[in-house]
Formats: structure tokens, sequence, C-alpha cells
């Protein structure tokens, strides 16, 4: 281990972070720090399910990772399909709604399944 003065870790840190930026850029998958970020923006608070409608109620806050009522951000286009990561290819969507939908046309979604342990 190679003790560093502090000017040289901020600057290792900014460059971590430029790194980070960078590969959201090139390959289009942000760290989980980043997505967390991204989440925020998309899903705040009284976000309304762009899937669904709000059919299924709001999407709740502070759920265990992964319940079906719990917030998500779906790509309007697929990022199987190219979609990218972009806030204007990103819409809050309940958990639930955005498994069902996978990288199907949010048209003809079928989301009669996707609550059966919604509990
Ligand atoms: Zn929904």
């Amino acid at each position: 281990m190679i003790a560093a003065p502090c000017g040289q870790l901020a600057i290792a840190a900014a460059l971590f972070r430029a790194v980070d930026a960078l590969r959201v850029e090139v390959e289009g998958d942000p760290s989980g720090r980043e997505r967390q970020r991204l989440l925020a923006v998309v899903c705040p608070p009284g976000s309304v399910c762009w899937l669904c409608g709000g059919a299924r109620g709001p999407i709740v806050l502070g759920l265990r990772r992964g319940h079906p009522l719990g917030p998500s951000m779906d790509h309007v286009v697929p990022r199987s399909m190219g979609g990218s990561w972009d806030l204007s290819n990103l819409r809050p969507a309940h958990f639930g709604c955005n498994s069902a939908r996978g990288a199907r046309d949010p048209q003809q979604l079928d989301l009669s399944g996707a609550y059966r342990d919604a509990g």
C-alpha cells in the first residue's frame, strides 16, 4: 500500500467518478449507486406507475427490494432493443408491472399475474 497525499486521493476519487460516468455512456449500464440516484429522480414519492396507470395503487417506497408494488424504472425502449438509460427513456413503474412487461409493448401488457404474491 502506498501512502498518498490527500490531493492525490481527491484526484483518484474524481477519476473513479469520471470513469463511472463514462461507463454509463459507453456500456449503458449505470452502477448500483447511479441507479439509486436515477431511481430517486425518475420515481419520487407520489409517482404513478406508467404501465398500469395507477390501477394497482401508488408506487410504494420503502418496501422490501423486489416487492411488486415497490418502485422501479421502466425503459420505454427496452434495454434489449437498444434503449438507453437516458432520463427521456425512463418512466416510473411498479416493480411488478415492470417485471410483467419485460421487453413487451406496454400496449399488450397482461398484468393479471404480476401481483399474486403482493401481500
Ligand atoms: Zn403498475
